[in-house]
């Protein structure tokens, strides 16, 4: 295991310890010297990782935070450790095709969907330079086994294409790789409601949407809505999104952008108040920047949209 996956596994480990309750871990001294010269050797590479690493075990014992919101249904089944990936060798297309299998069949993954329903993996151009990362499934996503595909999703091919790109050239993916129970059912079976992932769900999760960002290697990522951003750069980083977007961050060396979940912006629609005008123009100039650190084109006309 390199230092950067040992470091990323300590790091699941302590987010899995965190979302189970412990507020503190106790540290030997020899541990502590051991994690310092694993932090200055992978400095060089993955600095906001790093960041993220060194801070969440000490934050847990001097702010204790507290509960998540989100909260799984009684009944619904238990959280185990986090998987540890190991892709195989082989290009991209060798590696997806792997990854995606190992998710479609994962045991705890198919025991959070109900029947009929699908597993959910990413989907799009292995070789994107733009990454958009999101939260969860919904009830169209679950259906038929791919992201973004309901309304919020028909909302960001929206904005894929007024980035002047296809939906095919761009890669999609989320932190959860189902939709989250609710442990409440219509008559027809499906379930009601949306809720966002808990902690353990996100902490298992996370190590298949981390692989797939080591396959796709985008040279931007978009983390869209708070889950996202919770997810990639670690909770309790930012307070809300507006703490969160309006600059760049750093996943693993890529540059990452929080922009607001095509959900929230969908609120936003038919609304003229000068906060719903910020809102989008905010979100446009998001996209904005991400274009240029993709070094993609921007028309003039482009930049002036949602003035
Ligand atoms: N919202 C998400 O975050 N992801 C989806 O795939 C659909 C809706």
């Amino acid at each position: 295991m390199s230092t950067r996956d040992q470091l990323l596994a300590l790091n699941d480990e302590l987010r899995r310890l965190r979302a189970g309750g412990q507020r503190a871990v106790s540290v030997t001294e020899e541990g502590l010297a051991q994690l310092r010269e694993s932090v200055a050797a992978a400095r060089t590479g993955a600095v906001a990782e790093v960041a993220t690493l060194t801070t969440a075990p000490f934050r847990m014992a001097e702010s204790p935070k507290p509960a998540p919101a989100a909260v799984a249904p009684a009944g619904a089944p238990a959280m185990p450790a986090a998987p540890s990936i190991a892709l195989p060798a082989g290009d991209k297309q060798t590696q997806w095709n792997h990854l995606r299998d190992l998710v479609l069949n994962d045991a705890t993954c198919k025991a959070h969907v109900y029947a009929g329903k699908k597993v959910v993996f990413g989907v799009g151009n292995l070789d994107a330079s733009i990454m958009f990362v999101g939260e969860a499934p919904g009830g169209d996503e679950e259906d038929q086994g791919e992201p973004f595909v309901g309304r919020a999703g028909q909302l960001l091919s929206k904005i894929i294409k007024t980035m002047g790109l296809e939906r095919g050239e761009v890669y999609i993916g989320n932190i959860l790789n189902w939709r989250p129970e609710m442990g409440t059912r219509n008559p027809d079976g499906s379930q009601t409601g949306n809720r966002p992932p808990t902690a353990q769900e996100m902490a298992y999760c996370l190590p298949f949407i981390r692989a797939q960002i080591a396959i796709i290697r985008p040279k931007v990522l978009v983390a869209l809505g708070k889950t996202a951003v919770d997810g990639l750069l670690g909770t309790d980083c930012f307070k809300s999104m507006g703490a969160a977007r309006g600059t760049w961050h750093s996943y693993a060396d890529t540059p990452l952008r929080a922009s607001y979940h095509p959900s929230y912006l969908l609120r936003q629609e038919g609304l003229t108040s000068a906060a719903a005008k910020k809102i989008k123009r905010d979100a446009w100039e998001d996209m904005l920047a991400v274009l240029e650190r993709a070094e993609l084109p921007v028309s003039e006309k482009q930049r002036n949209y949602f003035r």
